[in-house]
């Protein structure tokens, strides 16, 4: 069902060595790598077809156009959204929260009302919740977590109120992998007529999303999280929502009339993708949505969560590791700590061993001063990783610790 070597075949940076050898790709919660397809189609429209999209009558034009379009109807056919203009192109997941949180506050947030979070949420996912309620005199308020890192539920009816306006919560914990309810948050939240908005950006690749089973009223993703590739990513809104909130901003395209004394906005989802917008990187990541499809999501997921098994219980036995996360339902993270050994060297020693992974506090400070730590190791995997990398993985991490000792 799935053939790893030949998966492997299409990703030419994992063949290429670093110091010693190919390169142990564990940071792909930070960045995911490109497969051959995605690469060659951006190769292809930038060689034969590039030219501004929506404004010519020129054949290249209307090819572009054409292919752009057709990325959305990928991207909705991907999340099954109900209409393709429900799909907004931004640059990026932090891009998108940002422009919900401007158009949304706008229309919808007052003094007094409430933002609700989460504390393990990306730093992407708090500030401009943050800047927004700076703006309105609003309130942000946060849902705690329990010391598995899993959402502490039992605190919603206290968090949530009759002012709260939006909940914003993360799919999986970029972090910690933890799988968050969102169905039941979801749920709980239209219960009181309170819209949800998921950020997507570590969930949309290791997670079956169907924002209408969801019924989530935004869902906000990154294209190079999802082998697609950078400068793209999308915002998700139900139509109703988007109808009902104002561009965030302004420029060619997002408008249908305009004169000095009053411009008229265009329909969806133009009026929200003001200016010349990255249409190369939407049709490179329609490519590698498409790409996803071929393998089979079923297949990847599968493989991923036998990997993941795999690397945990290895990782787990190593001495003097600190998993931070343990929630039973996670995606392909793990994030933890080695002896006394700061995350910082232990991430540079493994850099010499040829194994990339992340360190740091991954833009979630509030997390790491909730577990009163710094920063973590995070070893992220995906579904071109092998039980032969974790080994020298695990290999690796046992050197490391003797070098310390
Ligand atoms: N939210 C989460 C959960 C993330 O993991 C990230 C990226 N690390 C972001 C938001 C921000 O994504 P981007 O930098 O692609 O905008």
């Amino acid at each position: 069902m799935f053939d790893i070597n030949k998966v492997r075949k299409d990703f030419p940076i994992l063949h290429q060595t670093l110091y010693k050898r190919p390169v142990v790709y564990f940071d792909n919660a930070a960045t995911t790598q490109k497969p051959q397809v995605v690469i060659d189609t951006m190769v292809e429209f930038l060689t034969k077809h590039n030219s501004n999209i929506h404004r010519g009558v020129h054949y290249l034009s209307e090819k572009m156009t054409e292919a752009y379009e057709s990325a959305r109807n990928t991207v909705k056919q991907f999340i099954n959204a109900k209409h393709a203009y429900e799909i907004i192109f931004t640059s990026g997941t932090t891009d998108s929260i940002n422009l919900l949180a401007f158009s949304f506050g706008e229309a919808f947030v007052s003094e007094g009302d409430e933002i609700v979070v989460s504390y393990m949420e990306h730093h992407s996912n708090i500030v401009p919740w943050q800047m927004l309620c700076e703006r309105k005199n609003a309130r942000l308020k946060v849902l705690p977590i329990t010391y598995t890192g899993e959402l502490d539920l039992s605190a919603i009816n206290y968090v949530v109120t009759e002012r709260t306006k939006l909940i914003a919560i993360t799919h999986v914990s970029n972090s910690m992998g933890t799988i968050n309810p969102i169905k039941e948050i979801i749920r709980y939240a239209h219960n009181r007529n309170i819209p949800v908005m998921i950020d997507g950006a570590q969930g949309i690749q290791h997670q079956h999303v169907d924002v209408q089973e969801l019924d989530c009223d935004f869902y906000v993703f990154s294209g190079h999280k999802i082998y697609g590739p950078t400068g793209i990513g999308v915002l998700y809104g139900k139509e109703e929502w988007l109808e009902k909130i104002p561009p965030y901003k302004g420029g060619g395209d997002m408008i249908k009339t305009v004169t000095f004394e009053k411009t008229t906005y265009n329909n969806l989802p133009f009026k929200f993708e003001a200016g010349t917008t990255n249409f190369i990187g939407a049709i490179g990541l329609a490519a590698a949505l498409k790409y996803l499809c071929g393998l089979g999501k079923d297949n990847i997921l599968h493989y991923e969560h036998y990997l993941y098994n795999y690397a945990l219980k290895k990782i787990q036995s190593v001495e003097g590791i600190r998993i931070i996360g343990t929630s039973d339902n996670k995606t392909s993270i793990i994030s933890f700590l080695l002896d006394k050994i700061h995350p910082f060297d232990t991430g540079m020693m493994l850099d010499k061993m040829d194994i990339a992974v992340r360190t740091g506090n991954h833009c979630t400070q509030p997390l790491m001063k909730y577990f009163g730590i710094d920063g973590t190791v995070r070893a992220s995997l995906t579904f071109y990783n092998t039980e032969e990398e974790v080994d020298y993985f695990v290999e690796s991490l046992i050197k490391v610790k003797e070098l310390f000792s």
